[in-house]
């Protein structure tokens, strides 16, 4: 499954619209609050608003001291004086400290219309993996200056930012292996441990693509939907959602080159011995998204076609049957046009439109090479998806109408397993 990134915005620590209306209703919690406030505004009556420039240097010190894995620096780079900022502050350096750590740097950003209040991030590269800029935490801080440094007054994050991505795991390891970081809760170590030893096989199978990986890719591991949504900051609305694929939330507007997997840990019991299957098929979504990039449309059945043909292991009677019927639950061009292919879906019509995309992919392939698939990919994901856009894209790519791609497509489906 993909996952369309809701965090569209480039911008730095705003995680799009729930942290700007989070942000609205803590302004609003202030305003009923006028004793606190007030209070606040009278021990320091002439102080000039805090910039970020005058947080440069205490950032740049906490940054250090996360390197050096020096608590003591830590703190005293970022003073506080409020309980609630300091335990802040505390769960950030427990939890950054435990990533593996390429490169990384403490940034603020000011919060705006707020004078004073800044939001905090931990930006960086976890494990040699795409991208540089991946934000792995949020804070959001009053600060005010004391003898001219800066001082933290309050932790004012919004609820659903404060756990997001590695905050939502209580204590994070990460388990690296077989081109895998797999993040998750240290007493979940044993599932993570399996999952990534899992990844060998799962690699394997990419070579299907001509895939050969480019860096490695960060699993999250999550031991219940609730951390899940935690981690994510918001709820997917999409109750079947079990192992998934997303882009990361990074600082720049361009483009990941790879993008990161879910695993919700409690539907892989009893499944384990697909688990490298499942791997192979978030690999191929995280590995593809560039396929897609700069085409006018990213066809969900072209993206679910690419990764269930390199999971394998399916059988296509279901879609045999689909074919032999008088009039089909999910005609391709449909599919290969439906935004969602789960929304509003039954879980049959879903798996029955996932076999028509790696079938397609798999007759394409079989007839036109990796070269020909790309092209195909791009062709159609570039075209306007109507039955004209079609028969064009296939035209382009691979010399055939449409229609005679179909009835290829048809008689290769009888062969499959
Ligand atoms: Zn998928």
């Amino acid at each position: 499954m993909t996952r369309a990134s809701h965090r569209a915005r480039p911008l730095l620590l705003l995680a799009g619209a729930a942290l700007a209306v989070a942000v609205v209703a803590l302004v609003a919690l202030g305003a009923l609050l006028p004793l606190v406030t007030g209070d606040k505004a009278e021990t320091r009556p002439a102080a000039r608003a805090v910039t970020t420039v005058d947080l440069h240097a205490a950032l740049a010190r906490a940054t250090q001291a996360l390197s050096a894995h020096d608590r003591a620096a830590w703190d005293e780079a970022l003073p506080a004086t409020s309980g609630d900022a300091r335990r802040a502050l505390d769960v950030l350096y427990r939890h950054l400290v435990r990533l593996p750590w390429t490169s990384v740097r403490l940034v603020a950003e000011p919060v705006r219309g707020r004078p004073g209040r800044f939001y905090f991030g931990a930006v960086g590269e976890v494990g040699g993996a795409d991208p540089a800029d991946r934000i792995m935490a949020r804070r959001v801080f009053d600060v005010a200056l004391r003898g001219g440094r800066p001082v933290l007054l309050d932790d004012v994050t919004p609820k659903d930012v404060r756990g997001q991505e590695i905050m939502a795991f209580a204590r994070p390891v990460a388990v690296r292996r077989n081109g895998l970081i797999v993040i998750a809760d240290k007493s979940e170590q044993a599932g993570a441990e399996a999952l990534a030893g899992a990844g060998a096989a799962a690699h394997r199978r990419l070579a299907l693509l001509g895939i050969r990986s480019r860096g490695p890719i960060v699993v999250y591991y999550y031991a219940s939907r609730e951390q899940l949504i935690r981690s994510l900051g918001e709820d997917p609305k999409e109750p079947r959602i079990r192992f998934f694929s997303h882009a990361p939330d990074h600082l720049g507007d361009t483009p990941t080159w790879t993008r990161d997997i879910g695993v919700l840990a409690p539907a892989l019991a009893g499944k384990e011995s697909w688990t490298p299957q499942m791997l192979a098929h978030e690999l191929t979504h995280a590995y593809t998204t560039r396929w897609f990039e700069g085409t006018k449309h990213a066809p969900t059945l072209l993206a679910e076609g690419l990764a269930t043909a390199v999971e394998g292991g399916r059988t296509f009677q279901p879609l045999r049957d689909d074919l032999a019927a008088d009039r089909s639950a999910f005609p391709l061009e449909k599919a290969l046009r439906a935004k969602s292919l789960w929304k509003g879906n039954r879980i049959e019509k879903v798996r029955l439109a996932y076999l028509e995309g790696a079938s397609l992919v798999l007759y394409v392939m079989d007839g036109w090479g990796l070269r020909g698939l790309k092209s195909f990919v791009t062709e159609v994901s570039d075209s306007d998806l109507s039955d004209e856009g079609l028969d064009q894209a296939s035209r382009e790519s691979l010399g055939v109408s449409w229609d005679e791609l179909r009835s290829g497509w048809t008689g290769f489906v009888q062969t499959l397993p």
